[in-house]
């Protein structure tokens, strides 16, 4: 869902005052924590949100970088991709139920929004379950990597 620049401004105030109502200390650290995962579709891990929060903060801390995470996905804002294997768990920007491929090649996420997952949840609540979280993963290889492959 894209909206417009003042409805996202709206959106980080709002996860501004929760962080505050925790009795988070609202840093600008912290600000750009949010600033750089809401609405970010690039699933990052949180070691590469770090190293690119320390260029403009270079004191920031790791502990920093995941207790925001862990708010943010506590509070709904943003959703924590954690996978069977040891990889790295991955934070997602946009917390709308949505499908995901993963590459296990290059380890990139794909969004996927085509499945009626929307259709399925409202059925499942219609029939009394209630739905906390989605989760629907693809493992395969990206057209990237597979034309990578042909190459050799
Ligand atoms: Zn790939
Ligand atoms: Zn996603």
């Amino acid at each position: 869902m894209k909206g417009s620049k003042r409805s996202s401004d709206n959106l980080k105030n709002l996860i501004y005052e929760a962080i505050r109502m925790r009795g988070m200390r609202l840093t600008p650290q912290r600000m750009a924590i949010v600033n750089h995962i809401v609405g970010n579709r690039n699933h990052p891990s949180a070691d590469e949100i770090f190293n690119i929060i320390k260029e403009n903060y270079p004191t920031i801390s790791k502990a920093t970088i995941y207790s925001t995470l862990e708010l943010l996905v506590e509070l709904g804002y943003i959703d924590k991709i954690v996978f069977q294997d040891n990889r790295e768990a991955r934070f997602d920007g946009n917390p709308e139920p949505h499908a995901h491929f993963i590459c296990t090649k290059c380890g990139k996420i794909y969004d996927f929004h085509n499945l009626n997952l929307t259709d399925q949840i409202n059925s499942l609540e219609k029939k009394g379950y209630r739905v906390n979280k989605t989760q629907i993963y693809i493992y395969g290889v990206c057209r990237e990597c597979q034309e990578k492959e042909k190459l050799f």
